[in-house]
Formats: structure tokens, sequence, C-alpha cells
């Protein structure tokens, strides 16, 4: 235990903290609660005041083989033992390399090149960056803009939140500062169809700016924390067809969706398309060390430095750390050992089972899953922190935001540990529909 200064209770702890520490998008004149976590084992949270939590949340996404997992605490200690990190200017070493072998492995065939980086907003922003250079280095200079859809999420740097959906992302905020892109409407939530009119506006928008336009940057199947919205596959093939048509680069965010949580190991094999420039992050060491990687095809590697002098303009300090990228090492293996896409594939059936009676309550608009990601959408904002606390008090670490409460538990959850949360998002949206009616 660390010895706090503050001094020696968990309120004082909790007053320090709610006082001096800026928690994800919160106030510092009235925060949210913090609950202090102690420890983490398995799917489940232990609180500073005793209490356990079942996981719902990974961690955002991260800890997809759960918490304090021996494999992944080995490998990190023996990485610890020989190097913690060194600059990856002018130097190299086995963790990156293996960590990059993988990826380019188990990534579709044309993404040969990788960057690594410290989190996905920067992998977003090296992304951009590539797009960018790419066509600098051909001579068209004027190509810097990027086409997106409204209702997305890329993170939170200027670069990456210039992309978010301008509502969501607060664009009003940072006009003047952030670039102006483009945006063509909302993926439609899937309901097994199609139709060809809901591609028009992106299409159109993609042809009369072509000239300008670098990259399309999407989430491929699932919009994350821009809405949690589950679209059809056909989009990423409509998309694939029109860059191409148009000479414009297509990049695919897959920061959350990449790592088996949609069913598949990449989102983007839904619809069996490729993109030219992946992001990946998130669940890539496992929720251990934050790392996130930028893969390209040889086209655009290439590209970049085809005007002889092109070098790719980024180099974090963190560059390739070898803590990360060894638990990033282990994480795929451990991963590709496990039979993962059973494991997602029960996770989404008990999903979709178990969340369906929530279809019934009145502040319940609507209920989605694919893979390990279930959503239930509300009919009006969800009311923090008391349901917040009504999760805890229910046993539950379930952290909803706008209209969405929704899980994505680690893929090692047992049946009755999924059927804890589930029975806790119908208990509590039950009791939240008594008190609003
Ligand atoms: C979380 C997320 C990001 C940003 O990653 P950070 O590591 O938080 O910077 C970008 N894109 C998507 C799709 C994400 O889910």
């Amino acid at each position: 235990m660390i010895d706090l200064k503050v001094s020696n209770t968990p309120e004082l702890w909790q007053q320090y903290d709610r006082k001096h520490i800026w928690h994800p998008y919160t106030s510092m004149l009235d925060p949210l609660p913090a609950y202090t976590v102690s420890s983490a084992q398995g799917v489940c949270l232990q609180l500073g005041d005793g209490r356990e939590l079942i996981d719902g949340m990974s961690s955002w996404w991260t800890a997809i083989h759960g918490y304090n997992h021996p494999r992944l605490n080995a490998a990190i200690k023996e990485q610890l033992n020989s190097m913690a990190h060194v600059m990856f200017g002018g130097l190299t070493h086995q963790p990156a390399i293996g960590l990059a072998e993988r990826l380019i492995e188990l990534t579709a065939d044309p993404l040969q090149h990788v960057f690594f980086c410290d989190s996905g907003s920067v992998s977003v922003e090296v992304a951009i960056k590539m797009a960018i250079q790419y066509w600098f280095a051909k001579g068209k200079t004027n190509k810097q803009r990027l086409l997106t859809v409204r209702g997305g999420y890329h993170g939170d740097t200027f670069g990456a939140m210039s992309v978010c959906d301008p509502v969501n992302g607060m664009h009003q905020m940072f006009t003047g500062v952030l670039a102006q892109h483009l945006f063509a409407p909302k993926p439609q939530r899937d309901d097994g169809t199609w139709d060809d009119r809901w591609i028009k506006e992106f299409k159109d928008l993609l042809a009369n700016n072509r000239d300008e336009i670098a990259a399309v940057i999407v989430e491929p199947i699932v919009q994350g924390a821009g809405g949690m919205n589950i679209y059809n596959a056909e989009y990423l093939r409509q998309f694939r067809h029109l860059c191409d048509e148009n000479d414009v680069l297509l990049i695919f965010d897959e920061i959350a969706t990449g790592f088996g949580r949609t069913g598949k190991l990449f989102a983007y094999e839904h619809a069996d398309v490729v993109p030219d420039i992946l992001c990946l992050g998130k669940a890539m060491t496992a929720g251990y060390m934050t790392l996130a990687a930028t893969l390209t095809s040889t086209k655009v590697a290439q590209g970049i430095s085809a005007d002889g002098s092109g070098v790719l303009m980024h180099g974090p300090t963190f560059m390739g750390n070898p803590l990360a990228c060894r638990v990033g090492v282990e994480s795929i293996d451990l991963l590709l050992e496990s039979p993962w896409q059973q494991q997602v594939l029960a996770i989404e059936k008990q999903l979709l089972q178990e969340l369906e009676p929530c279809k019934d309550l009145p502040v319940v608009a609507d209920v989605r899953s694919i893979g390990a990601i279930g959503v239930v959408e509300t009919t009006i904002p969800v009311k923090m922190p008391w349901m917040q606390e009504r999760f805890v008090e229910n046993g539950v670490w379930i952290r909803p935001f706008g209209k969405l409460v929704y899980i994505m538990p680690p893929y090692i959850i047992e049946p009755e540990q999924l059927s804890k949360l589930t029975g806790a998002i119908y208990k509590v949206l039950e009791e939240w529909s008594e008190r609003v009616a």
C-alpha cells in the first residue's frame, strides 16, 4: 500500500481526489462520485470498502482476459527485469518486433507496416497524418480534409476530436480551432436490410469534394462512444468501393472493436473489406499498459516517402514501450490460444436473451447487441449518479452515459456472472421506470 500523506482514512482520500483530481469528463466544481478500487481479479473489482463488483465494462473495452491474469503478470514482470523502456529512435527490441509481427499476421494481408504510439487518440492523429502525407508526396497538396459519418468517436485530441460527431463531440466549443471536415449522415441501425438511398449523401459528399479529401475515417460495424450504434456491413463495402472510385484512402478505427469484441477478430471482417489504414488500441494490451498502433499498406507507407525526402512526421517519447509491447504479445497469444470465438458467441446469445425483457420497460427505447457488447438505449438521459450507485449496490460495475446503458464484459465471464450484469440492468431500469412514471 502507498503511504498517503493525505491522512489515513479512505474518506479523506476520496475528499482529496474529489478536490484535486480530474476524472474523465467531469467538473471540478461538482464531480460525480468516484469509488476507490483496491484490487481487481478475474472479472471482479474489489472496492476499498470491501464490496466486490462484477465488471461489465472491461475498463473501457480493454480487459478482455479479466484482471490480474497470471500469464500477463508474468510477461510484464519478465520484461521489467530486462528493461522497462528505451527510446525507439535508432533502437529496437524484441517486444516491439514480436508485437508488430503478430499484428501484421492477424490483420488483412495488405497491412504490412506498423506505427506504435501511446494511446488510441494518438493513433488516430497518426492515421490522419499518414493520409495527408501520402497525398502530399503525390503532389496533391489540396487533399487535406477528411470525410466521416455522424455519430462517430475517435478520441479527444484535436485531430481526433475534429472527426468525432459534431454534436456529441462538442465541436461548438472549439470552432475556429478544429479542422473543418465533412460529415455524412449517421449509418442506419442494422435491422438486416439495406437501401442504397442510405449511402447517397455520403456518395455525393465524396464525389463533390474528392480533390480536397485525403481519407474517409469510420469505426467499422459498431460506433462506440458516439452512441453504440451497430450498422450494416454493406456500408463498409460501399465505403471501400466509393473511396477507390474517388481516389480517397479509407481509415478504419478499430480501437474499440478490435481483438474479437464483435465476434470477429476485427470488425472489418464482417464485411470482408480491407482499409488502407487501421487504428488499434484498447484491448491490444488487455488493459495493462497504454499502447496503440496504426497499421498501413505498403502502397501508403512507400507513398509517403515517394517524393524522396518524405518521412512520417511523428515520434512519441514512449513509442514502442517494451513493457506495453511485451504484454501485447502475451495478450494476443493468450487470445488465440483461448476459445474466444465460442466465448464471445455465447456472451452474444446470452445478452440477446437476457436483455430482451428490458424492451417492455417504459424508459427503454431499444435493445441491441453484437458479439460481447450489449446495449440498452433509454428514452431519456440516464440519471447519474443515482443509477451509478444503484448498480454498485447491486454488485455490478456498469457506467452508463447519455441514453445508453451498455456492457462489454471480459470474454472470460461466466454465464452466472453475466446474468448478474443483465439482471442488474433490468432491475435498475425497472426501478427508474417507476421513479419517472
Ligand atoms: C477509445 C477510442 C479512441 C481513443 O482512444 P484513447 O486511448 O482513449 O485515446 C479512439 N477511437 C475509438 C473508436 C475509441 O473507442
